[in-house]
């Protein structure tokens, strides 16, 4: 007997997501960026489910020799760069594309002797407003130049802070005419565009597109309507089981802090799943768990989280379920329930939880 909780990983939701972005975007290249172990999906399921993509952009250098060591010989761009000069070796025998964003790097580069250079493909940086990693457009065209002249490939990249909202500042707009001004009259491929890019600004998409998010079937908004009708698949789905029940008398309460009370008689399922598994604990009461009930239309109903989330146990309202019982199958997030949901009853976003899927979360590729 082993506890029930699992997070399968559909590799094929992975392809059908892929297709989808091409078709959004179908004169771009596509880095797939599978940091934070591919948003928690993990590495091996992303190689598996996501092998057609161009490239794959990646936070750490480790995950580079990962995706090396298991036989993928396209181009793997690291976001960040390197964070520290001794990695620059590595990365250069793991033939990665090297994103720039600050003079200490464009110093290592500098220093590097290994030959030949053109062998590293840059991506510089620019800050176009969103003011994190980057240089300003004066301070971009100089570094441009010196690696340029140091021998290098060099490529333009940018980053939008509010590609999923219209009105707030900088917009898209406003970043790319900045973008634009700063790469005038200079060579190299473009890339600044994310998921929400991709979805929401298809005018002009760059040479190569970086979608994250939506390569999950979750929403860079937080909100599922708002790519409902796009037609992306959920490819984590994370499942657990009825392990108790309890009948409640009216006037009852449930759980730590007792802060819900039974207004009538019910039952209630005890699920194996907790924020110890990376469930939310914020998840308000109502928050949605689909609960397996063959005999219905869909298979199975959804049920509310009633009282609080605890370590390694929630708990539901099974009015709405009265065949449920020990070894009934929930969904707490997957095709039934969109993560998006979750995440935004508990005053969050999708990306956040599917990062934080727990190690100790039994993780199968379907
Ligand atoms: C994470 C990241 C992305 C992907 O963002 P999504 O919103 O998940 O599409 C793209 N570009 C950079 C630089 C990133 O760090």
């Amino acid at each position: 007997m082993t506890r029930p909780i699992l997070a399968a990983i559909d590799t094929a939701a992975f392809e059908h997501n892929l297709a989808k972005i091409r078709g959004l975007a179908p004169e771009s290249k596509i880095w797939c960026v599978i940091k934070a172990r591919a948003y928690g999906h993990g590495l091996e399921a992303a190689l598996k489910g996501l092998g057609s993509t161009d490239g794959f952009a990646v936070l750490d250098i480790e995950d580079a020799g990962w995706l090396r060591d298991h036989g993928w010989q396209g181009r793997i761009l690291l976001l960040e760069g390197l964070f520290h000069e001794n990695e620059l070796s590595l990365a250069h025998q793991l033939a990665c594309d090297v994103v720039i964003h600050c003079e200490n790097q464009v110093r290592w580069l500098e220093a590097f002797d290994a030959l030949p250079h053109s062998r590293l493909n840059v991506f510089l940086k620019m800050n176009s407003g969103m003011n994190r990693l980057g240089f300003k457009p004066d301070a971009y065209r100089t570094a441009f130049h010196r690696l340029h002249a140091a021998g290098y490939h060099m490529h333009h990249m940018t980053h939008f802070a509010n590609a999923d909202q219209l009105d707030r500042s900088p917009t898209v707009d406003e970043q790319l005419e900045c973008f634009n001004a700063g790469i005038d009259g200079l060579p190299g491929a473009t890339s600044f565009g994310n998921s929400a890019t991709i979805l929401w600004h298809r005018n002009t998409l760059g040479d190569w597109v970086r979608p994250g998010v939506i390569l999950y079937g979750a929403s860079p908004t937080g909100r599922y309507s708002d790519i409902e009708h796009g037609g992306l698949n959920p490819v984590m789905s994370l499942t657990s089981e009825i392990i108790d029940t309890q009948e409640l008398a009216v006037g009852e309460r449930v759980g730590y802090g007792g802060v819900y009370e039974a207004s009538e008689p019910m039952r209630i399922g005890i699920v194996a799943c907790g924020y110890a598994d990376g469930y939310p604990r914020h998840a308000k009461e109502g928050t949605p768990v689909w609960v397996s009930d063959p005999s219905m239309k869909n298979g199975g109903v959804i049920c509310p989280i009633v009282g609080r989330v605890s370590m390694d146990m929630l708990t539901i309202d099974l009015r709405g379920a009265p065949k449920a019982n020990l070894g009934t199958g929930v969904e707490l997030w997957g095709a039934h329930v969109p993560v998006d949901e979750v995440a935004y009853q508990s005053g969050t976003i999708g990306y956040e939880l599917i990062c934080a899927v727990a190690p100790r979360v039994p993780v199968k590729i379907i």
